[in-house]
């Protein structure tokens, strides 16, 4: 079975920071994608946007060879990328100065019937200046949408100071947030399985449900974004945005449908609804840690302040005992946890269901084990049901833990789509659901900035753990003193 293939109406993607990494490993692939798929239309066009002077020509081959680099071979037909890179234009812009916007100006007027997206590829700190530069050049149609990535501030004050300046400039129906874990299948298929299926939703609450462990695991270390990520640390990179992002849609009410707002809304709840992190329980419910040298992918590598070459206390690993103060959840915790130089790349979320009441088997069937729902983000997408069945064949009532297995490479004859690719669309089909509104990126900051406060005051230090392991171990001791255990990924 393969998805069905809306082509959208024709559209300018304008790229700024068109040369920048995001835009060679992930923009240009997935809309090279959306073409071979037969999703775009006449006569739409992809405009780099960037300092770095280049001609249409030198950029078309720019883009040539990051669909080289990123695609695998099998996707790669020179013709289609021909076709591809004919769409590709490139206007030299500085975010900071007037020069080359009146280029950029005649080339859209060019398309001013088409959808027209800015897409932010850029640091944050230029955010209002490309917006102020947009409006000055009059460069906004009645079919205009902005995108900006991540990071969103790095407090609530700062994400409210640059949510005001793209907003002094375009409607919040006009602004995408993106979030790409939204994107991915496994997200959407979450919201399915909750809401298309009668089986969940009555298990679905404190009376059924044990804990929530929500894991984002990363193998690698720094990998060149170092003074970002120094200043950042995992609790903004990953938590703010990513992991309450996730859990949100776990825990949110049914909206009354799959319109943006409806959804945003129940997540907006949800957020509100986090217990807040306070100086006097921080140190029972956080664990920072760092990582130390030890090896990854069989090799040995280097501790994060030897990456870093300096002293730091940057957290490289958080991991947190949530609460949702709230009738669904009220006393269920959810264990969040995230961290560079793990044992392995992951990220899942598992619904750990409550055990049985009442045991019918004797010793001989073995233990029963809880219920559990694994939903794999990265890598293998899919969703495993584990239950107990008996072992089969004769010899008695022998039980065992076993998962119904929802591999979706599997299980549908569809390529998986990077969480890039759908989005890319919604963004042209203007459909809002799958990026966050502003009160809720504010929101999700209303619950972090006391964390982040509390660590500076309580002075609480990063504890240290060996690069390929798990994290400190005062990240086990969190949910093993709770009597539950971390999910091991298999
Ligand atoms: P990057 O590789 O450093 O690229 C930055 C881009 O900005 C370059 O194309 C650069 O091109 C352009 N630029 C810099 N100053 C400019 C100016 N004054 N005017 C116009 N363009 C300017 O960064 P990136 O990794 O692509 O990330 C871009 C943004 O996306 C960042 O905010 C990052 O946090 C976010 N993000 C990135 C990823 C990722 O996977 N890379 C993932 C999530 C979020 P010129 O030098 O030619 O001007």
């Amino acid at each position: 079975m393969s998805s069905q293939i809306i082509p959208v109406e024709p559209f300018d993607y304008v790229v700024f920071g068109g040369t920048g990494d995001l835009a060679e490993r992930k923009l240009i692939p997935a809309l090279y994608h959306r073409q071979i798929a037969g999703q775009l239309t006449e006569p739409t066009r992809i405009i780099g946007a960037s300092r770095t002077p280049m001609t249409d020509d030198e950029y078309r081959q720019f883009a040539r060879n990051a669909l080289k680099e990123h695609l695998k071979a099998a996707e790669y037909s020179e013709d289609e990328v021909a076709s591809f890179c004919a769409r590709v234009h490139y206007v030299s812009v500085d975010a900071k100065s007037p020069d080359g916007w009146s280029k950029l100006k005649s080339l859209l007027d060019e398309g001013k019937d088409l959808v027209r997206v800015f897409y932010l590829a850029v640091s944050p700190s230029l955010f209002g200046d490309i917006a102020d530069k947009i409006r000055d050049f009059k460069l906004i149609t009645k079919a205009t949408r902005i995108v900006v990535e991540k990071p969103i501030g790095r407090d609530l004050a700062s994400a409210q100071i640059l949510n005001d300046t793209i907003g002094k400039v375009f409607k919040e129906e006009q602004i995408f947030r993106i979030d790409h874990y939204l994107g991915k299948e496994t997200v959407q298929n979450l919201m399915a399985l909750r809401f298309a299926n009668a089986l969940y939703e009555p298990l679905w609450n404190s009376a059924h449900i044990d804990h929530v462990q929500i894991t984002v695991a990363e193998s690698v270390g720094l990998e060149g974004r170092v003074s970002y990520y120094d200043k950042a640390g995992a609790l903004r990179d990953m938590v703010q945005n990513h992991i309450l992002q996730l859990l949100c849609l776990v825990a949110m009410e049914a909206p009354n449908s799959m319109d943006a707002e409806s959804v945003r809304d129940e997540k907006l709840k949800v957020l509100r609804s986090l217990k807040p992190i306070t100086p006097a329980n921080i140190e029972k419910l956080t664990v920072r840690g760092q990582y130390k040298a030890g090896a990854s992918a069989g090799g040995p590598v280097k501790g994060y302040t030897e990456e870093l070459g300096g002293p730091s206390d940057t957290e490289t690993f958080v991991a947190i005992k949530a609460e949702i103060a709230n009738w669904r959840w009220a006393g269920v915790p959810f264990y969040l946890r995230t961290g560079k130089r793990l044992a392995a790349r992951v990220s899942e979320i598992v619904v750990a269901f409550k055990p049985i009441p009442h045991s019918i088997f004797d010793e001989a069937a073995g233990r029963i084990e809880a219920n559990m729902l694994v939903i794999r983000l990265q890598p293998d997408e899919g969703v495993k049901q584990w239950l107990m069945i008996k072992d089969p064949g004769p010899g008695g009532m022998r039980l065992r833990h076993v998962s119904l297995d929802m591999s979706f490479a599997q299980a549908f004859d569809a390529r998986n789509a990077d969480a890039y690719e759908r989005l890319l669309m919604d963004v042209i089909r203007s459909n809002q659901t799958l990026f966050m509104r502003r009160d809720e990126v504010e929101a999700a900051w209303k619950w972090v900035d006391p964390i982040l406060n509390g660590w500076e005051d309580t002075g609480q230090k990063t504890q240290g753990y060996t690069a390929g392991t798990w994290g400190p171990s005062q990240a086990i001791a969190l949910i093993e003193r709770d009597g539950r255990t971390w999910h091991e990924a298999d």
